[in-house]
């Protein structure tokens, strides 16, 4: 088993979350509705399939120990971060719904800017190559 560090661009539409000033349209005012959100997709890199995910996936996870993942790749998953000194980030962990490759997601939040938005900022993606040995 072999953990895979990549850089979240390679792997999301959008790495940056919040403050809400969006406009769909250029002929519209800037909305600043914070009902509206970016749509943040997830690309396995395996199989192509794409996860949605949104702010409120992110705030849940927020500094939590919850993880998605059984022990042994939760396991795999913390030993890189202990073996590359990565500290302090929230992370958010499943198994794609299609090929089942392990992913965790790293990130940075917070809430800051003008009004005091939800601020995220999505770092890096480990995963879990499955390497299936030839020999049988
Ligand atoms: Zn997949």
């Amino acid at each position: 088993m072999t953990v895979v560090k990549v850089n979240s661009k390679e792997r999301f539409s959008e790495t940056e979350i919040g403050p809400h000033h969006e406009r769909f349209f250029a002929s519209q005012e800037p909305a600043d509705d914070p009902t509206i959100y970016k749509q943040i997709i997830f690309k396995c890199a395996k199989c192509g399939h794409e996860i949605e995910f949104n702010e409120k996936n992110f705030m849940k996870h927020s500094h939590s120990e919850y993880s998605n993942l059984n022990d042994e790749d939760k396991k795999s998953i913390d030993g890189y971060l202990k073996e590359e000194s990565l500290v302090g980030y929230s992370f958010l962990d499943f198994y794609c719904s299609e090929c089942k490759r392990p992913v965790s997601i790293f990130y940075k939040d917070g809430y800051g800017g003008k009004h005091g938005d939800y601020i995220c900022s999505l770092d890096f993606v480990l995963e879990i190559e499955l390497l299936k040995s030839l020999a049988t």
